[in-house]
């Protein structure tokens, strides 16, 4: 009888994709909506890859885990962080097997496109102070005039003292703009193609226009009020708030970012809308992810690097050689130190990339290729290569890898699509995958579809983030 019934179970032979939001428990939806509250939290704290690495951080010590630097000796369990130049992180939880035998890494990283001030930013033209600005990473220019904007960085004295600097976050304090044409006068300018409507040198941030007198003048009454320079007086008040002068911007990492909080999405609440999702929507749910995991077979390595949207370059991005030095030093603190062993690890390591997708958007569904797009909802979304015109640019990942990934997710109930980002030809871009599968190990590129992406407002799925955090936990524990 037995035999007979196994024979007649039909096998699924189609695979129908369908949307999470269907099949959650109203228990789950709670804890996908309590999730997002806390990301947006993240989020509103973190708009700079140094802000960043404060707040991962700070999460990091309360569950626990202790700088490298203060431990002699490392053993299965213990929970590690190294800080690379403020700018970028990684964090460990030491596995019970032999090193050699490889970690399990998720990557993702902490900067998001912005506009940097430049090395002589502050100038004056026509009672109006202004900074010029150099954009970072992939911008749409036409996306950042007219929109509120806030000043974060960092300004270095040659005594060595570190300024910080937030201008335009708290709702008492002003925010700053970069203007645009009004319609009765933009003409020509509306008839230019879009990339070249605003140009880079348009990208100028109004500051001020208030003029300072000029003291000699002023002596002689009505005439010298005429005179002045509003950017006098800018200068004045950073020098009263801060303590700096006009030569500090040339040792300053000064970042323009949108004003805006992040806030929940759509009547039904179920999105987030947000400056810099791209990546800090796979750094929290990663972070998060690590945080569960107590005493793992396989080291669980979780990298937050910088630099990604300029080519990954630097110091603090992910070709830097600082990553490897956190490996050597978790080796060392475990009683190894043959370069072979640490050659072994990164062969025999696996990596999720984690990074962003583009969401597949209705209103411009011809750019999407639809069996190959990822959709809100669906959670999260594999890339098994990125790249562009014949996958150039791409690491590709290994099949075997990716039937190890599925089976993992599918054990633990996670909602995955695959996808391709965009039709063949359309365009393309990269992550960190190729440069971490160059060093040996399995790598696949498994993130959130975001809508909107490197615009100063970008948009995901609630449900999307729950599922990218529940997967990143599946494969690190
Ligand atoms: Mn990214
Ligand atoms: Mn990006």
């Amino acid at each position: 009888m037995a035999t007979e019934k196994k024979e007649k179970k039909e096998v699924k032979l189609e695979y129908e994709d369908r949307n999470g939001w269907l099949g959650a428990s109203e228990k789950e939806k709670k804890e996908i909506f309590a999730f997002a509250e806390d990301y947006m939290k993240y989020l509103d704290a973190s708009k700079t890859e140094r802000e960043c690495v404060v707040t991962s951080v700070a999460l990091l010590e309360k569950a626990g885990f202790t700088d490298i630097a203060k431990k002699k000796k490392l053993a299965a369990g213990d929970k590690v962080y190294f800080v690379n130049k403020k700018k970028s992180l990684y964090a460990a939880v030491i596995g019970t097997d032999s090193p050699e035998k490889g970690v399990k890494l998720v990557g993702a990283h902490l900067d998001s496109p912005r506009l940097d001030l430049k090395p002589n930013p502050l100038y004056e033209d026509t009672e109006i102070a202004l900074f010029k600005t150099h954009y970072y990473g992939g911008i749409r220019k036409y996306q950042w005039v007219a929109v509120p904007l806030a000043l974060h960085g960092v300004v270095v004295l040659t005594d060595g003292t570190v300024k910080e600097i937030n201008i335009g976050e708290d709702e008492k304090d002003p925010v700053l703009i970069i203007s645009d044409l009004l319609p009765h006068l933009a003409a020509k300018q509306s008839k230019k193609p879009l990339s070249e409507a605003i140009s880079g040198e348009d990208l100028n941030i109004i500051i001020g226009s208030i003029p300072m007198a000029d003291e000699k003048k002023d002596k002689k009454g009505e005439e010298a009020a005429a005179r002045g320079s509003v950017k006098k007086n800018i200068l004045k008040i950073l020098h009263e708030k801060y303590g700096i002068k006009e030569r500090d911007f040339t040792s300053a990492e000064l970042e323009i970012v949108p004003a805006f909080k992040a806030r929940s999405l759509g009547l039904d609440g179920s999105m987030v809308a947000s400056y810099g999702h791209d990546d800090r929507v796979c750094s929290f749910p990663e972070l998060r992810a690590l945080l569960d995991v107590k005493k793992p077979k396989m080291t669980a390595v979780c990298m937050l690097t910088d630099k990604e949207e300029i080519g990954s370059e630097g110091n603090t991005g992910m070709q830097s050689q600082n990553f490897e030095l956190f490996l050597m030093e978790m080796l060392e603190k475990q009683g190894y130190n043959s370069p072979y062993t640490l050659q072994k690890m990164l062969s025999n390591s696996m990596c999720l990339s984690a990074d962003v997708t583009a969401a597949f958007d209705p209103t411009f569904p011809e750019v999407f290729e639809r069996s190959n797009a990822a959709y809100f909802g669906h959670g999260i979304a594999f890339c098994k290569y990125t790249g562009g015109r014949g996958k150039s640019g791409a690491s590709d990942a290994n099949p075997e890898f990716i039937g190890y990934v599925r089976g993992l997710f599918e054990k633990a109930g996670v909602a995955h699509q695959f996808c391709e980002m965009g039709k063949v030809d359309e365009g393309g871009g990269g992550t960190i995958a190729h440069f971490l599968a160059n060093k040996g190990m399995e790598v696949l590129d498994c993130g959130v579809p975001v809508l909107s992406m490197h615009s100063p407002y970008e948009q995901i799925s609630k449900f999307d983030l729950y599922h990218s955090y529940l997967g990143y936990k599946a494969f690190l524990k």
